[in-house]
């Protein structure tokens, strides 16, 4: 190849037609794929990738080649979320319009950190649609996020540059305050992690004990502020759970809202899976309260079904969310004409400039499916649980664990800790059925989370029976 021809190639395909055929193709087996995911196990053992194949790729391959490794050695062994007895966790499901989606945006490969063109206007349309599902003001500002983990970290970024205005550039040391967050013991631990990594660290959250279903005590809480408060710490945030991770329980965010405004402290919501609750009628009384956070955390690709990775963050006053972010580096200028405009830019609103065009994948399932139909799956879940509790009820082997609040089930096998672990490695290993596993009041307990649109009753029959039977054998050969 001559020198000319090697500083003037690109990576597009050499032959179009062959590409565009290859990749119908694939696009055929991805679609078939998912029709028969029913089919296959849940989970079956992945190759070893990095050891099996490590050498550095120096040369070209075909993409017929690059597919047939991918089609052999990953596509058959996903996490299991896409399959309809996939419970473990809190996971969604996906869509196979989210397949479309991914292409499309992958296709404009916009970089929606900032600027004037179509991606930015598409995010800003799902952040206006978030406000109105969660009665947020129209003032509100908000952004997509990875998750959220993500979204709690940038949530409580703004809650802490609050606390005082040097924060933000002479960093906390310049702060003689001591900031307290409070939290149920039931909280994520994405909520730890996040005020970890924002400097205040997780001796500064303070968790306060729960009721008998789970839920925050909120004259524990009040106990707990004013003890803090005469002991010289300074109270600045209250997090509340809109869904627990072990239990599915919703805090009591209109009281939570009170306190907040009382004692004059910002109110963050983790509501990761638990708000999309929101999107019932028939659910969305157990949320009340939630129109009220400062900050409100939740994902989009657990009980909405965005193919991974999306959360999003809203946030009541856009004017402390700008502050905490934006900058005004010359070569970020943004009140350029054309391509240069576009203010206000989401990199202003968070951490990362360059940013993802996940907002289409989030626009497309909300078009595709509509509010109705999405709303439609989340009760269904709902009502699977009730219908898996019935099930536990009918087994004397089966013991509930936990009140049963939204969409998740903790009951066990009445048997050792080590069985009942046992009881769900089997289960994965054997493909049957996806479960995991959570410690209730001290016990090791078969945690069954519905955020599966692709679940059906039968589905929840299958997994009954199996543990009843894996049970029973495993209590006889290990008494
Ligand atoms: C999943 C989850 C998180 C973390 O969200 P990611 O999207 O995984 O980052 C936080 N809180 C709760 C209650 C969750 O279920």
């Amino acid at each position: 190849m001559a020198t000319s021809d090697r500083v003037e190639a690109t990576l597009d395909p050499d032959d179009w037609e062959r590409y565009r055929a290859s990749s119908h193709r694939i696009l055929d087996q991805l679609i078939d794929f998912l029709k028969d995911v029913r089919s296959r196990p849940v989970w079956r053992a992945p190759i070893e990738i990095e050891r099996t194949d490590d050498d550095l790729p120096m040369a070209p391959r075909s993409l017929e080649d690059v597919w047939r490794w991918l089609s052999t050695q990953v596509l058959p062994y996903p996490t299991g979320n896409i399959h309809p007895r996939f419970f473990g966790w809190v996971h969604g499901t996906g869509t196979v319009g989210g397949v479309v989606a991914e292409m499309i945006a992958a296709t404009m490969n916009s970089n929606v950190g900032g600027r004037e063109h179509a991606a930015v206007h598409v995010e800003r349309q799902v952040v206006s649609w978030a406000k109105r599902i969660f009665g947020f003001p129209e003032t509100a500002s908000g952004l997509l996020l990875s998750g959220t983990s993500m979204a709690n970290v940038v949530g409580l970024a703004i809650a802490r540059n609050g606390v005082d205005a040097r924060i933000k550039h002479a960093g906390l040391a310049a702060s003689r305050l001591r900031p307290i967050a409070y939290v149920s013991s039931e909280a994520h631990v994405s909520v730890t992690k996040a005020l970890e990594l924002i400097g205040l660290g997780s001796d500064c959250l303070h968790r306060v004990p729960v009721t008998s279903e789970f839920e925050i005590d909120p004259n524990a809480l009040l106990q707990q502020i004013s003890a803090d408060r005469v002991a010289g710490l300074h109270p600045f945030c209250i997090i509340g759970n809109a869904g627990t991770v072990n239990t599915g329980a919703v805090d009591d965010l209109g009281r939570l809202a009170d306190i907040a405004a009382a004692e004059a402290l910002w109110f963050h919501i983790d509501g990761a899976f638990g708000a999309l609750a929101q999107l019932s009628p028939r659910l969305q009384p157990r949320l009340r309260g939630i129109e009220r956070a400062d900050s409100l955390a939740f994902d989009f690709h657990k009980w909405l079904h965005v193919p991974y990775s999306v959360g999003c963050l809203l946030v009541r006053d856009e004017s402390a969310h700008r502050a905490a972010f934006a900058t005004d580096a010359g070569y970020l200028a943004k009140d350029g004409r054309a391509l240069s405009g576009g203010a206000p830019w989401f990199s202003d609103y968070g951490p990362e400039l360059s940013r993802g065009f996940s907002a289409l994948k989030v626009w497309f399932v909300l078009q595709e499916h509509g509010i109705e139909k999405l709303a439609a799956m989340v009760e269904k879940n709902c009502d699977q649980a009730r219908y898996l509790e019935g099930l536990i009820a009918q087994h004397s082997e089966l013991e509930l664990c936990a009140p049963v609040s939204l969409n998740i089930v903790c009951f066990r096998f009445r048997a050792p800790d080590a069985l009942n672990r046992e009881i769900v490695d089997q289960l994965h290993e054997r493909g049957i059925a996806a479960p995991s596993t959570a410690t209730i009041r001290g016990r090791l307990v078969i945690r069954v989370a519905l955020t599966n649109h692709r679940t059906m009753r039968a589905d929840l029959d299958v997994l009954v029976d199996a543990i009843v039977e894996l049970g029973s054998r495993l209590r006889v050969e290990t008494p």
